[in-house]
């Protein structure tokens, strides 16, 4: 029998108490705000999963200040209201891993074998520049923005343009410089990302959006002295490491073969794994090794689609959620996964989870909602700040459309979210108080300026890839 959340249950929700100030009075004069919410279907992801039918969010300093029933946004004043007319309005969705600036170079090559080295980094070395790096970041945040994500983790060259990109469309992030064991566009000499690293560091530490990372490229493509280096690095100023860990077969490979050691217990061996790690894909983890990046707090990035298309195989992610693991979903760069909202992401997260267990109950859509939003938030170690609509939290959340399509019927929230909703469904998103998009319309810049700049990098890039890449 199928058995759907009844509206009886949902209005057993409803009357639930939540966090609100106190009740107004005559003599007690409107408290202010800098923006309200009012008329929500609020999917507020609070420690109960409260869902209020009719519900508003008050807004001041970049931070929710109350959460409740649409009466609450009569306490208060403010110079913008938004009335979101029955729209579901949920925490913003956080992307744990993505290379933005690679929206440059989507659809390229997407079906070769060794496509890593025989294709991105040759394509890299010749033609990223500032310019490049600056307009692919806008281009990709603002697929993001529409696409309902909030914050981006992301890991590049010249990331200091993409904090600049960042700051402009007004997206958060938490951006890593790479550093890798050759040199890269933005480093003549092998490791100089790591000084570029530590500069940009220097640059936007105490940026309300912006948060400074390190970003090692992965086990493999880094010496023992300067993963030991990053470590220190990253301890000294308490920079958040940034690196794709246990991705690659040959990884495991040759580490399995010259120190007997799985990329886990490699990086634990040289101080890297702490709670400070965000380590992305972890396809190839051992139970042992769960356990130890249980043990240490460190942050996993899923990439489900990204994994699917390259074929690499499925991480278990599900059994790192289920052992605690602080586990939120990332697309990888478009080159990757092609897509960069995370929304799109839900239902593959779901449905292959499902599939590898060969159980429909092991992934239910609330849980893919946690991954995308708390999940997100607690592999940055930021849950007090980020991940879901609660008094005290920054910010940052979206509106969905509830005239869309595929929300209507809407028996479940979290179920049409993971299986039926798309990106497109995301009107408006608000981030650090913000509205960055309103109705579909971005208000921080011209999107159709972006794609101009876009269309003429591709084009110096099809000339580059037909003239031959060395
Ligand atoms: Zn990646």
């Amino acid at each position: 029998m199928i058995t759907l959340r009844s509206p009886f249950f949902l209005s057993l929700v409803l009357t639930a108490g939540l966090a609100a100030p106190p009740a107004r009075s005559a003599e007690v004069a409107l408290q202010s705000a800098d923006l309200i919410i009012t008329h929500a279907h609020l999917v507020t992801m609070n420690e109960r999963r409260d869902l209020i039918e009719d519900g508003a969010v008050i807004i001041r300093d970049a931070r929710i200040i109350a959460v409740g029933s649409a009466a609450l946004a009569a306490q208060f004043t403010a110079p913008k209201t938004i009335d979101a007319r029955g729209d579901i309005v949920m925490p913003g969705m956080i992307n744990t891993h993505t290379h933005a600036s690679m929206t440059v170079f989507r659809g390229l090559g997407d079906d070769v074998p060794d496509r890593l080295r025989r294709l991105i980094f040759p394509l890299e070395k010749n033609l990223i520049d500032r310019e490049l790096v600056y307009w692919g970041a806008l281009h990709g945040f603002i697929e993001m923005v529409e696409g309902g994500v909030t914050t981006a983790v992301d890991m590049y060259y010249f990331e200091d343009e993409v904090a600049r990109a960042a700051q402009q469309i007004g997206i958060r992030g938490v951006l890593g410089e790479s550093i890798l064991n050759f040199p890269t566009p933005d480093s003549p000499e092998p490791y100089g990302g790591l000084a570029y690293a530590k500069k940009f560091a220097a640059a936007y530490r105490n940026d309300p959006l912006i948060t400074p990372a390190l970003a090692p490229h992965a086990p493999y493509s880094l010496d023992v002295d300067h993963l030991r280096q990053v470590a220190q690095l990253s301890a000294e100023f308490d920079l958040p490491v940034l690196m794709h860990v246990a991705e690659m077969p040959d990884e495991v490979a040759t580490l399995r073969k010259e120190r007997n050691q799985t990329p886990v217990e490699y990086l634990d061996s040289l101080g890297l794994l702490n709670r400070r790690l965000v380590a992305a894909h972890c396809i190839f983890v051992t139970d042992s090794d769960i356990a130890l990046l249980k043990a240490r707090d460190v942050g996993i990035a899923h990439n489900m689609v990204a994994n699917i298309k390259s074929a690499k195989g499925v991480s278990p992610a599900l059994k790192m959620a289920e052992a605690g693991l602080r586990v939120g979903l990332g697309t990888d760069g478009p080159m990757s996964g092609n897509t960069l909202d995370i929304i799109g992401q839900l239902g593959y997260v779901a449905k292959l989870h499902k599939l590898d267990r060969k159980d429909r109950n092991v992934m239910p859509a609330l849980k893919v909602v946690e991954l995308a939003t708390l999940g997100g938030a607690r592999a940055l170690h930021r849950e007090k700040d980020l991940g879901s609509l609660e008094p005290g939290k920054l910010a940052d959340l979206i509106i969905l459309d509830h005239e869309s399509t595929a929300f209507v019927p809407l028996f479940d929230v979290y179920s049409t979210l993971v299986y039926a909703a798309g990106p497109k469904d995301v009107k408006t998103t608000i981030i650090h108080g913000r509205v960055v998009m309103q109705d579909r319309k971005l208000l921080t810049i011209d999107p159709a300026a972006v794609r101009t700049r876009l269309r003429a990098i591709a084009t110096r890039i099809n000339a580059a890839v037909a003239a031959g890449l060395k």
